[in-house]
């Protein structure tokens, strides 16, 4: 894994009043372990891989507690698991990447939040929405609406997140309803402290298993009629139950503040940055106490009408701070107080902008343009907005100032197995010619940027063979659909590969074998070398695609260009139909540098020999036309002055983060480029024979040279 908690997981061992101090994604396992959970789940990626990490460094802690931990294989199984609080007083949580993961998994949350649930059932889902998400932009507001789950959005603060994490199984097992709880990036990052409970075991769990199924009952089931009574109860009955626990618990927050005619309502998760804009504006202090009333969404699905109607009464009007578009929130606060016929003006997306990210600048205009039109008393609103403009230009005279950084867009790292596929695919194409490109999620989507530009359509993950499925039949040439490891075992392997075995079709699929989810930072899964527990899970792409009955199959070290072109060639032009599959195998550099530098270190402490690969370029040869940085795009591959005065280009280089993958020189072989790459071997603690055989050399060079068999160390 990219990241070990080992030490911090002994955090999870604090009790009663003592003190948990970190950050909040680890508060988030603790609060579970609070809780009494009997079952934990769920599928890697951002913002809450970390959380399944944690998870998995906390083994033996949930063993103590008699908690299961199942690392899934996707988040539709991880949805699934809580199938497990159907029919059982069983507390479980599962965690993902939303809204990608949600979509996912959406066929088992609906078949889930029908029946209900009797043991408290947590989705705890990390909403990657803003300027550095990853994903598609789009709101997980939407399925809670739908399936009747009760949508979490708790304050960014370890005291909040922990309790709004316990009272959401309270919740949900008072309302029967599935939870979900989403937290953005800010909040598994933020870092505080809270006051510590012991850990609980659950009612039932692998240390108290239960002794039978219950007594059939069909109502607990997804099925028509059942369905048709369920769908009476989430709105009958568990709608109610939910308002009246929310009402009862304090789910939601009131901040006072001593202006009264205007208020803000704000997702829990954006409370921080709301009092932070406020704070700049010089109506809130860093305590988070505030002289404009705020009313605080811990719960932003399902609202409670009489805490709306409470809040904005009196009010002359409210904004609602609701981020990302449809505003569901604020259509339903409106509608709350036409119904109450309650005079409070809404505003909301127009101060606001409707889309992206509300970050501390585009808060502090939305708020300052909100308080200068609606002329709060006490407040001087057209003040506060030019000291809003004030502090939003400064920002910009800076940057000016600094000038012009150049683009950092996102790239494979220094070595990265995946980069030569694609060093392949363009020479296979300069000589065949330009084909459709599917590519997928995963590391290998790093192809989309230059140098290499490449992919004609992202669909999902593990789908990239699958959105292929309609452009082969209607394109002369065959396309090439690129998948991931982890996309391959995620959905790839029925979305894609059954899918075409099954209607015959006749395309290329490469598939990257890396042996690590490695984007979502190398968690294990099925075909890796190892697993959590240590041992190799025993799963092999190569084996399961022949028990599937891919019969045209190769598998190419990911690092031989020319092979690995030749192979493309072969895929593209062979008469023979069907699927064709390219195995591309090399470990994750990341991974592997990782490894590598610890066994490293090992050796040299005990005086063993280590060497080390780099590559370089030999300024005289080189000739200038770069072909080989257009080629690779390989962060250490970089240009320097040249050493002749009269040449005016600037030289190849390799700066020394170079590991030494070989791509340079497997490049320039393939594609026929100047002859400027050398390979060197770095040895430390060299044998006695290699220092022999280097003083050698060295005086041989040193008598061609003419300097009497002496050259510079
Ligand atoms: S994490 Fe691994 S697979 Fe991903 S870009 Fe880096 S080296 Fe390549
Ligand atoms: S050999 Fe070339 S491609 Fe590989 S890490 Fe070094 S500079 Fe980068």
């Amino acid at each position: 894994m990219e990241r070990s908690f080992k030490k911090e997981v002994q955090a999870l061992r604090l009790g009663d009043g003592e003190t948990f101090r970190g950050e909040g994604i680890l508060a988030v396992t603790k609060a579970l372990l609070q809780s009494g959970v009997s079952y934990v789940g769920g599928y890697q990626g951002a913002p809450v891989s970390h959380l399944l990490d944690v998870l998995v460094d906390a083994e033996d802690i949930m063993a103590e507690l008699g908690v299961h931990l199942e690392t899934c294989a996707n988040e539709a199984s991880a949805a699934a698991m809580l199938g497990a609080s159907i029919n059982y007083p069983l507390r479980g949580a599962v965690t993902w990447k939303s809204i990608v993961g949600t979509n996912v998994a959406a066929d088992a949350l609906s078949n889930l939040a029908s029946p209900g649930v009797i043991g408290g059932a947590l989705i705890i889902i990390g909403e990657d929405y803003g300027e550095g998400a990853s994903i598609i932009q789009e709101r997980s507001y939407a399925y809670a609406l739908k399936s009747s789950m009760w949508l979490l959005d708790p304050r960014p603060d370890l005291s909040s997140i922990v309790r709004t994490v316990e009272k959401g199984f309270e919740l949900s097992e008072a309302s029967h309803a599935p939870v979900m709880l989403e937290l953005r990036i800010r909040a598994c990052h933020v870092t505080g402290e809270f006051a510590t409970k012991n850990n609980r075991k659950g009612i039932v769990s692998a240390l108290d298993k239960l002794t039978g199924p219950p007594r059939f009952n069909y109502a607990r089931l997804s099925h028509p009629p059942a369905t048709f009574t369920q769908e009476r109860l989430k709105v009958s009955e568990r709608l109610p139950a939910a308002r009246e626990f929310i009402r009862v618990n304090k789910l939601n927050e009131f901040i006072p503040g001593d202006v009264g005619d205007v208020g803000i309502i704000v997702m829990g998760g954006l409370t921080n940055s709301v009092l932070r804009a406020l704070e700049r504006m010089g109506l809130a202090d860093v305590y988070g106490v505030s002289r404009i009333p705020i009313f605080v969404l811990n719960v932003v699905y399902p609202l409670v009408p009489e805490q709306i109607r409470e809040f904005c009464v009196g009010k002359r009007s409210v904004m609602v701070v609701e981020e990302g578009y449809p505003d569901y929130i604020e259509q339903a606060v409106n509608v709350e107080l036409r119904r109450a016929d309650i005079p409070t003006r809404v505003l909301g997306k127009g101060p606001l902008p409707s889309t992206g990210e509300y970050t501390s600048d585009v808060l502090l205009e939305g708020l300052a343009s909100f308080l200068q039109n609606e002329k709060p008393q006490g407040i001087d609103g057209e003040m506060l907005a030019e000291k809003a403009r004030g502090l939003v230009a400064h920002k910009a005279k800076a940057a000016a100032a600094l000038g012009p950084l150049p683009p950092r867009p996102p790239a494979f790292c220094t070595g990265c197995p995946e980069r030569p596929v694609f060093s392949a695919i363009k020479l296979m194409q300069r000589e065949l010619g330009p084909t459709h490109i599917s590519t997928d999620i995963g590391c290998h989507s790093f192809a989309t940027f230059a140098p290499f530009s490449m992919g004609n359509s992202i669909l999902g993950y593990g789908m990239s063979l699958a959105s292929a499925a309609a452009v082969g039949p209607n394109m002369q040439k065959r396309p090439i659909a690129v998948m991931g490891d982890g996309g391959f075992w995620h959905n790839g392997l029925i979305t894609g590969v059954a899918s075409s075995l099954f209607n015959k079709g006749d395309g290329v699929l490469v598939i990257m074998q890396n042996g690590y989810t490695s984007a979502t930072g190398q968690q294990f899964m099925p075909s890796s070398k190892a697993s959590p527990s240590g041992d190799a899970p025993g799963m092999d792409i190569e084996t399961t695609l022949r028990a599937m009955g891919v019969k045209w199959l190769r598998t190419v070290r990911s690092y031989s260009v020319s092979t690995m072109a030749s192979t493309l060639k072969e895929a593209m032009q062979t008469v023979e139909r069907g699927l064709k599959v390219i195995i591309a195998d090399g470990e994750c550099q990341l991974a592997r540098q990782r490894r590598v530098r610890v066994e490293d270190a090992e050796k040299l402490k005990q005086g063993k020999r280590v060497t080390r690969v780099r590559y370089g370029v030999d300024e005289e040869i080189c000739t200038g036309d770069h072909s080989c940085i257009r080629l690779s795009g390989c962060p250490s591959l970089t240009v320097k002055p040249s050493p002749d005065p009269l040449r005016s280009d600037p030289v190849a280089s390799v700066i020394d983060s170079c590991v030494g993958c070989g791509l340079c020189g497997e490049v320039a072989h393939a594609a026929v480029l100047c002859p400027s790459f050398y390979r060197a071997e770095i040895v430390r603690n060299a044998t006695l024979r290699e220092r022999l055989v280097h003083r050698l050399r060295q005086k041989v060079i040193g008598w061609l040279g003419g300097y009497g068999g002496e050259v510079a160390a």
